[in-house]
């Protein structure tokens, strides 16, 4: 069993600290373990997030993020590789896809080496919907769902990704449009399979309040039946968390 989706996070950028992943993993009966960071924490990326910090929300949330080099998170995957471990450790990033900044996303990442890169979307025209419940207020949720699914499909024909992020956190605050998702369930399920992309089953936001863990039902059932590759993800922030209520998450 993988749990395709672990960040270091609020933990050390060192030997020991991924080798208490691998307990916990081990102890969860977890196999493979895909270790990653947002881009985010990482300089390389500072000038992709300028897009965003024309908002005054979303600069105070970048800026409390003291970012470091990449190349920190490079030695320790390097060191960890050196190693052999019970549990298959990969080391990625979870890159945040902005339309406008693909060409410097691209640049930045064609210069290393990731054993996986999953894309996800965290930002809508600047709006960061899983930053506050109180940003919603207002919003067109319906424009905001269509602009979210088409940012998606961007993110996957842009060919930088190995793996597409929690598909559905757009829900999170479980605000809803009022017309049905399946076509863009179903579009987005085709262009994965047709670009050899996987996805994942993503317990993290029942961590945040949400009443269920992972996809949408009718979600999942389309992107099994299309055929998608989907993996378990905890998205944990902390050790405790890998592989958190993986027993609800069908694959
Ligand atoms: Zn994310
Ligand atoms: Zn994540």
């Amino acid at each position: 069993m993988i749990d395709a989706h672990v960040h270091i996070e609020f933990g050390e950028y060192a030997i020991e600290y991924i080798e208490r992943m691998v307990d916990k993993a081990r102890e969860k009966g977890i196999t493979e373990i895909w270790v990653l960071d947002h881009t985010h924490k990482f300089l390389e990326f500072k000038p992709v997030y300028e897009i965003i910090r024309s908002d005054a929300f979303n600069r105070a949330w970048y800026d409390r993020k003291r970012p470091i080099p990449l190349a920190d998170f490079l030695e320790l995957a390097s060191s960890v590789k050196k190693r052999s471990y019970p549990v298959t450790v990969k080391f990625g990033l979870e890159v945040c896809y902005f339309e406008e900044k693909e060409e410097e996303l691209r640049g930045i990442l064609r210069e290393h080496d990731f054993d996986f890169l999953i894309g996800s979307v965290h930002f809508i025209d600047g709006f960061g919907f899983d930053l506050s419940r109180k940003n919603w207020e207002g919003k067109d949720v319906n424009r905001l769902y269509r602009r979210y699914y088409e940012i998606t499909e961007s993110l996957i024909k842009s060919g930088l990704f190995t793996a597409l992020g929690h598909p559905d956190a757009i829900k999170l605050f479980e605000k809803y449009p009022d017309y049905p998702l399946a076509d863009a369930y179903r579009r987005v399920a085709a262009l994965l399979k047709e670009r050899g992309m996987a996805t994942e089953n993503n317990s993290g936001l029942s961590r945040y309040g949400f009443p269920y863990p992972g996809l949408n039902p009718e979600f999942l059932r389309i992107l099994k039946e299309t055929g998608v590759v989907i993996n378990r993800a905890s998205d944990a922030h902390n050790i405790d968390d890998i592989g958190r209520m993986f027993e609800r998450l069908e694959i």
